[in-house]
């Protein structure tokens, strides 16, 4: 799969983070943003539940955003982050 990155300058959201199963593990990741004037976020994620690499590009309505995996139809839920000690 092709990495795209964007102009950093062009986002209005960017993260790129691991993402934990269900006891806390660290098996998933996600790159996930949206390019300004879009309406669509680009996603590549790696699903922390069943492991199925993803790339696409979808839309959220609403904070936080849930990506569903399409291979084992859990939602991941891009929380806040939290200042970390
Ligand atoms: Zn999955």
């Amino acid at each position: 799969m092709a990495m795209k990155y964007p102009e950093i300058d062009n986002t209005n959201y960017f993260t790129n983070r691991a993402l934990f199963n269900k006891e806390g593990e660290k098996t998933g990741k996600i790159l996930m943003y949206r390019e300004k004037g879009k309406e669509e976020f680009y996603l590549r994620m790696k699903c922390p539940f069943c492991g199925h690499m993803q790339e696409r590009e979808e839309a959220f309505e609403k904070k936080p955003y849930r990506p569903v995996c399409e291979e084992c139809g859990k939602k991941v839920v891009i929380s806040k982050l939290k200042s970390q000690k």
